[in-house]
């Protein structure tokens, strides 16, 4: 594969052509949310114009249509990720509905009283809400890897929260609020020699980096479509079949039985167990054909571009007075978070924003890391593969310009 083009890859997202505040827009929030690009926007239509139908159930021509590109989106996903077989691949809305399901369903065969779920301080409360709940539901306890002062996990902590109690433990593999990469390989590897299951939050990480969750072996892996170039309400989780096969129901409906009587009900295997009703049949075509995109720029350019891309970020908001950058480790990925002296993060979206620039700025849903660091919200920067070097120069310029007043 040849080596990123951006001036080229930027064509391919129409939205990148818009302006705002009467300058073109610079999307630093793709830890919010990515843009789509034409060939995602196209295959929805296409989808829409020429194979709609309900999946599964009704035997003519467009209900095959249907079914087969939902199919061969599973597939792609299956692949993405490196899964054994498409049949470990379950569509849900988002990585919080993967959450939710994998804690109300796995959560209840598996979790008891006493029980300990194993948490990390970065964690988006998409990681931490669900397992609280179901924590005090059965009588579990929470506990929490803590992080260093760069926002690392310290593995020799986490060490010693792990023992014959811990069922569970669920760590993101990039961190949405300060970029962190987490050691997941380690962190899977030591939950797995004490026999706990272990969850790994990929909303963050798969758009930035190559995924193999064979290899990481991960029992289950979960993230988002609409972080990842695709549309919204689509996500998915992935989970070893064994596991998957031994897990109950989460919601019951159509599409997920085998059959039913008024007396009982037989539900399929996985995944169509875990998909009750009609599922985003378009939005996971639209998945897949984002997939193809990333798949065809290749992860590995996406990776490097953007590990230079956030060096250079990093190098111009740290030479601003008064500005102290939020998450300095090691090993990082395409967030910049940081707080400007004498502002409020708002104020400083704002000033971005009457430039055309996009930024989060506010608690970015991980409100316990950001207070780990003495804050109640950053500005946060994030970047994507079609954001350039002239475009952080932008960004540095206002926020300089903020700093010397
Ligand atoms: N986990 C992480 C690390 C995230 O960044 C997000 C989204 N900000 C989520 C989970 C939840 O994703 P969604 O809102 O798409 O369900």
């Amino acid at each position: 594969q040849p080596p990123l083009d951006v001036n080229r890859v930027r064509h391919d997202f129409p939205i990148l052509q818009e302006r705002v505040n009467g300058k073109p827009l610079v999307w630093f929030d793709n830890a919010a949310t990515t843009h789509k690009p034409q060939a995602v926007i196209d295959r929805l239509a296409w989808f829409y114009a020429h194979e709609n139908s309900n999946i599964h159930r009704a035997a003519h021509e467009l209900a095959a249509r249907a079914t087969d590109a939902y199919e061969a989106a599973r597939q792609k996903v299956a692949r993405f990720l490196g899964a054994a077989s498409p049949d470990e691949i379950v569509f849900v809305r988002g990585a919080t509905e993967a959450i939710n399901l994998v804690a109300k369903s796995w959560g209840a065969a598996n979790i008891g009283a006493g029980d300990e779920i194993i948490v990390s301080h970065l964690e988006h409360h998409a990681n931490i809400v669900p397992w609280q709940q179901l924590a005090a539901e059965k009588g579990a306890k929470i506990r929490v890897i803590p992080v260093d002062d760069s926002g690392q996990l310290l593995l020799d902590e986490y060490r010693k929260l792990l023992g014959p109690r811990t069922r569970l433990v669920a760590v993101t593999q990039v961190s949405n609020a300060l970029g962190t990469v987490t050691p997941v390989h380690e962190v899977v590897a030591l939950a797995h020699g004490v026999g706990a299951t272990v969850l790994v939050d990929g909303a963050q990480a798969v758009s930035h980096l190559r995924v193999d969750v064979r290899a990481l072996d991960a029992d289950f892996y979960v993230f988002s479509g609409h972080k990842v170039f695709g549309p919204t309400g689509i996500g998915v989780v992935y989970g070893k079949k064994a596991i998957l096969d031994g897990m109950p129901p989460w919601q019951g409906g159509g599409n997920m039985i085998a059959d039913v009587t008024f007396e009982r009900t037989l539900y399929h295997g996985a995944p169509a167990r875990f998909e009750a009703g009609t599922g985003n049949i378009a939005d996971a075509v639209g998945l897949g054909a984002a997939i193809d995109y990333v798949e065809q720029l290749g992860l590995d350019n996406i990776a490097a571009y953007e590990h230079a891309l956030l060096e250079y970020a990093t190098h111009g908001l740290r030479a601003i007075p008064g500005l102290r950058l939020i998450g300095t480790a090691q090993h990082k990925t395409s967030v910049a978070s940081f707080v400007l002296q004498g502002y409020k993060p708002e104020e400083v979206g704002d000033a971005l924003n009457r430039e055309g620039i996009a930024v989060r700025s506010g608690h970015h849903c991980a409100q316990p890391i950001l207070r780990r660091f003495g804050v109640e919200a950053t500005v946060r920067p994030s970047l994507a593969f079609y954001n350039t070097c002239e475009e952080v120069d932008k960004l540095v310029a206002v926020v300089r310009g903020l700093a010397r007043r």
